[in-house]
C-alpha cells in the first residue's frame, strides 16, 4: 500500500504494543463489517451525505458513534476542548462551511459533557499557553454567569452548568455564521439546530431547551411561518422557505 519504508511508529519506551491492539482490532472490524454486508465499504467510498454536523468536545469519554448508535457516514464531526465554535477560528469554521454548504446537513449539535475539563480549568482561572488562550471564551462566559455559578456550591456541579451555558453560547456563534443564517432564511433544505450535553455518569445524552424567543427577539433566527411551528422547544430552525 505504501511506497516508502521504514518503522510504523517513532518515539521511545515501553508500550508500542498499545496502539498495535487499535490496528489489530481495525483489522477484525473491517472483517466483521464485510461478513455483515459485503458492500459496506465500496458504498462508503462512493461519497458521503450526513445528516449530522456535530461539534464536540475531544473528552475520551464521549465517543460519539457508540452513544448515539450510528453508522460511518451518519456523523460529520467537529471536535475541540471544551467544543467551542469561536468566530475567527478558522478550524471550525471550515468545518461548519463544508458541513453547510456542501455536505448540506440537516442538522447541527452542539454537545458539551458533564466532568468537562474545559470547564473545569476555565473555572480555576487556567490562562497560560496556548489551551489558555483557547478557553478565554469559556472564562469570559463563566464571568458573565459569575453570580448564578457562585451560588452552586459543588465545583462539579458548578462545572455541568457552564457546560450547559456554554453549549448555548456556541450555538449562538454558530447561528451568526452567514452561511448558518442563509440556510435558516429558506436558502437550502431545511436545518435544525441542537444544544446538547452528554452526562458521562449516565451514559444519557439530553436535549437543552433552548432560548428560541430571545432569538428570535435578537434577530439569530428568523420567525418560524404559521403551521411550521411543531413546538420543538429544544431545537431551533425553520423548514425551507419558511421565513421567505
Ligand atoms: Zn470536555
Amino acid at each position: 500500500m505504501s511506497r516508502s519504508s521504514g518503522p510504523t511508529a517513532v518515539g521511545r519506551g515501553e508500550g508500542v504494543e498499545e496502539a498495535e491492539r487499535l490496528l489489530q482490532k481495525n483489522a477484525e472490524w473491517a472483517e466483521r463489517r464485510l461478513r455483515d454486508d459485503p458492500d459496506a465499504f465500496r458504498k462508503l467510498a462512493q461519497g458521503q451525505h450526513p445528516p449530522f454536523l456535530f461539534i464536540g468536545c475531544c473528552d475520551s469519554r464521549k465517543p460519539l458513534d457508540t452513544i448515539t448508535v450510528t453508522r460511518p457516514g451518519e456523523l460529520f464531526i467537529h471536535r475541540n476542548i471544551a467544543n467551542l465554535f469561536t468566530p475567527g477560528d478558522v478550524a471550525s469554521g471550515a468545518v461548519l462551511e463544508y458541513a453547510v454548504l456542501s455536505l448540506e446537513v440537516r442538522h447541527i449539535i452542539v454537545c458539551g459533557h458533564t466532568r468537562c475539563g474545559g470547564m473545569g480549568a476555565a473555572l480555576r482561572g487556567v490562562d497560560g499557553g496556548v489551551l489558555g488562550k483557547w478557553l478565554t471564551p469559556v472564562r469570559q462566559l463563566a464571568a458573565q454567569h459569575a453570580d448564578e455559578l457562585d451560588a452552586i456550591r459543588s465545583p462539579s456541579e458548578r462545572e455541568d452548568r457552564l457546560s450547559a451555558i456554554n453549549v448555548v453560547a456556541q450555538l449562538e456563534n454558530v447561528l451568526r455564521h452567514p452561511c448558518v443564517t442563509r440556510r435558516l432564511a429558506g436558502e437550502g433544505p431545511p436545518l435544525h439546530l441542537h444544544g446538547w450535553v452528554f452526562h458521562v455518569e449516565t451514559g444519557r445524552l439530553e436535549a437543552l431547551p433552548l432560548p428560541e424567543r430571545r432569538w428570535l427577539k435578537e434577530g439569530l433566527i428568523p420567525p418560524v411561518a404559521e403551521g411550521d411551528a411543531d413546538g420543538a422547544a429544544n431545537a431551533a430552525g425553520v423548514p425551507n422557505g419558511a421565513a421567505s
